[in-house]
């Protein structure tokens, strides 16, 4: 599409999934009716979800799914050597996801729990920049089409992207959204990073996190709320290890 009479750039962009429920770039190919635009700004050279084309020239990789088996590995390896701009698409690639609750159990544990006596390949998971290096990441269980063209803008005119720095319930309050906590019901929104409109609370369900930590979250005074509104420690980190985003007791910081 041109505007001003000038061609644009489109870059040539190659999407691929690993280990996950492929719903983020299930996210690219819907929402009807920003996907002709959408695909315009693009050439999909390779995108197994809406494209037969499976060509190894594209500049932008875009990476869904965190890492479990050793041929993913050595597959990520090969998309980062072509890539020029490698993207962790979706909180599976990002934070490692809801894959990460598997860990709890060992491989062997995983494998006879889920398969029986077929047992298949499966290692601990890794996300994506514990594989190779990773040039943007952008969280969201699934990720917001509408905060990925923006991205997608901001690229094609060479403009710094910043996620928001503040937490959920900003947005949440935005859309007057009565608050979980006076509903009874556990919220991560006080320590997660913003982008998403808080779509969970305004539906009737706490936030979980998919997106990972605000900048600078205020957990002394989340660990006091909870106290007062009588969640146990126990509870709140089972929510803050759902989708691996933060770091747990006991564990290291992530990234
Ligand atoms: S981040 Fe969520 S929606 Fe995206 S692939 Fe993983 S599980 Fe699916
Ligand atoms: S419902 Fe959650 S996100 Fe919304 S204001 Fe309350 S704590 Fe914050
Ligand atoms: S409200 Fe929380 S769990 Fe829901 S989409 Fe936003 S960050 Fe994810």
């Amino acid at each position: 599409m041109r505007y001003l009479g000038i061609e644009p750039i489109r870059p040539r962009v190659g999407v691929f999934s690993f280990t996950c429920c492929e719903g983020c770039v299930l996210q690219l190919a819907n929402k009807e009716e920003t996907l002709g635009p959408f695909l315009e700004a693009i050439q999909v050279v390779n995108f197994r979800e809406i494209s037969t084309e499976k060509g190894a020239d594209y500049e932008i990789a875009l990476v869904e799914g965190s890492i479990s088996r050793d041929d993913e590995v050595e597959r990520l390896r090969q998309i980062r050597d072509q890539a020029k701009v490698l993207v962790a698409l979706g909180t599976c690639a990002v934070f490692g996801g809801v894959n990460r609750l598997k860990d709890v159990f060992s491989p062997q544990e995983a494998n006879r729990i889920v398969y029986g006596d077929q047992s298949r390949e499966t290692a601990p998971i890794r996300a994506v920049h514990e594989v190779v290096p990773v040039d943007l990441s952008i969280p969201g269980c699934p990720i917001s089409k509408v905060e990925l063209e923006r991205i997608v803008q901001h690229v094609a005119l060479d403009l710094p992207w910043q996620f928001p720095e503040y937490p959920v319930c900003v947005e949440c309050k935005q859309r007057f959204t009565v608050c979980m906590f006076d509903k009874g019901q556990l919220c991560l929104g006080p320590l997660t990073r913003a982008g998403c409109d808080a779509p969970c609370p305004a539906g009737g369900l706490g936030c979980w996190g998919c997106r990972g930590p605000a900048a600078d979250p205020n957990h002394a005074e989340f660990d006091a709320l909870v106290a007062r509104r009588g969640f146990s420690r126990a509870q709140v980190q089972d929510r803050l290890s759902f989708f691996g985003g933060f770091p747990t007791e006991g564990s290291e910081e992530k990234p």
